[in-house]
């Protein structure tokens, strides 16, 4: 399989992003995720859903907001790793949990969202753009190097 490969901890499910490189990863320190990630912060990659090619049991968690917007987690229905998900809000887009890639070790952080609730130890690389709420949509697209065609 050509593109870049990721998976889940016990290995049943697999995945390929129809990518050349490495995507750009931002960091979310909201508490959702802190929770969700038993960690300080989650780290996301965002892709187009049709660039993913995932294969094994998957199983879906869907969480509505109050707004009625609807997030999709997909997970693996063995050993419950959070692979990647879609929002009802951004149809056709993908986030996956940056920490599947079998190149984690290579991928660069290049933005900070909700700092105003990031844990005090952690001190952030000067120069990375960071947002202490949500970003603006297009600031974020921007600092992770899309461009709006
Ligand atoms: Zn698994
Ligand atoms: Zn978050």
């Amino acid at each position: 399989m050509s593109g870049i490969c990721g998976g889940c901890r016990c290995g049943a499910v697999r995945y390929v992003l129809a990518l050349h490189n490495l995507p750009p990863t931002y960091a979310c320190h909201c508490t959702d995720c802190q929770t969700w990630s038993g960690s300080a912060f989650s780290q996301q990659a965002v892709v187009l859903e049709d660039a993913i090619e995932a294969t094994g049991p998957i199983t879906v968690f869907e969480l509505s907001s109050p707004s009625g917007r609807t997030s999709r987690q997909r997970m693996c229905a063995v050993c419950h790793t959070r692979i990647f998900n879609t929002n009802s809000a951004r149809p056709g887009v993908a986030v996956v949990r940056a920490g599947t890639l079998d190149r984690s070790n290579e991928l660069r952080v290049t933005a900070h969202i909700w700092t105003r609730s990031k844990q005090p130890w952690l001190d952030l690389a000067d120069g990375a753009p960071s947002w202490s709420e949500a970003p603006p949509p297009e600031d974020m697209a921007k600092a992770l190097g899309f461009s709006r065609d």
